[in-house]
């Protein structure tokens, strides 16, 4: 896909509204539309990458990708989910349900998870 017509990279630059929750030098912290638990957050990263193995082929990728877990561990904490716990996914591809083609980790708390995932 390409960032142009990719939903995040819009996101991303404003063009497409998204209520916001941190915004970082690595990325952007974004309420999912469609929540899946109480709390559903988005940590996107701020280029278009399409996916965790795509970042790993980058120079810089795993420090990256460090730096985006952050995100996603801080944003659970800001959302008070730290001592209950909560979950962070990375769907990846089509087995793994991946819907949109740009690398993001999910935060879902708020509820027991269960497991196995569906
Ligand atoms: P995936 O299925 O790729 O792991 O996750 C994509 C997620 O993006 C889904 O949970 C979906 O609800 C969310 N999503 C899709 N389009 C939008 C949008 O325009 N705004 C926001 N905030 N979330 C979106
Ligand atoms: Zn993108």
């Amino acid at each position: 896909m390409t960032e142009h017509a990719c939903i995040f990279c819009q996101i991303l630059t404003g063009k497409i509204p998204s209520k916001k929750i941190l915004e970082e030098p690595d990325g952007m912290a974004i309420h999912d539309v469609n929540p899946q638990a109480p709390f559903h957050a988005l940590v996107l990263s701020r280029t278009h990458v399409n996916d965790m193995a795509a970042l790993m082929d980058r120079i810089g990728g795993e420090a990256e990708a460090g730096r985006l877990m952050q995100m996603a561990v801080r944003v659970a904490a800001r959302a008070g989910l730290s001592e209950n716990g909560y979950r962070l996914v990375i769907n990846t591809g089509e087995n793994g349900g991946q819907t949109v083609g740009h690398l993001h980790i999910h935060v879902l708390g708020g509820r027991q998870m269960l497991w196995p995932p569906g």
